[in-house]
């Protein structure tokens, strides 16, 4: 898409965008080499001048590279410059804003991962296991599911001694 027709499109398109950015890198949350990607991915959506002049009318971070003071000094010989310029800073900052808005649980389900609530490491959905035991009605990993399942044997055996 080249132009968004109204600011809903806009934003529509920052979170998938944020999205991807979770997909590219893996990661969520606040670091430098995230930073990074975020740049570039700044860089590559104001190359269409049409594109940056429609940032420019639909974020509201419009006015970015003012509040940062990078427009300090700056003269541009068109507004098709002074747009794909700005609108760097606008759409760099409205990415990092949505990207930075992503906590853990919706950068597991972006990554289609799954964080064992036992033993608290993470996996691919497929190692996740689901405990369908009496005692634990919870999904862990296979590892905990394992022990757990052990657990609920001794459990069940000492009951079942107890009744009998
Ligand atoms: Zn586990």
């Amino acid at each position: 898409m080249n132009r968004w027709n109204t600011q809903h499109d806009y934003y529509a398109e920052v979170e998938s965008d944020a999205a991807s950015a979770v997909k590219e890198t893996g990661k969520w949350g606040m670091s430098a080499d995230v930073s990074d990607h975020l740049h570039e991915m700044a860089d590559s959506m104001v190359i269409y001048t049409a594109k940056a002049h429609s940032i420019m009318r639909h974020s509201r971070e419009h006015n970015a590279a003012y509040d940062q003071g990078m427009m300090e000094g700056k003269t541009f010989e068109s507004s098709g410059e002074s747009a794909t310029y700005s609108a760097y800073f606008a759409y760099y900052q409205d990415l990092a804003t949505a990207f930075y808005a992503i906590d853990e649980e919706d950068a597991l389900v972006i990554l289609e991962m799954f964080k064992c609530p036992n033993c608290s490491d993470i996996f691919n959905n497929e190692e996740g296991g689901m405990m369908e035991a009496h005692y634990r009605p919870e999904t862990v990993c296979h590892g905990c599911q394992e022990d757990l399942l052990e657990e609920d044997e001794d459990i069940r055996a000492a009951d079942e001694s107890d009744q009998g």
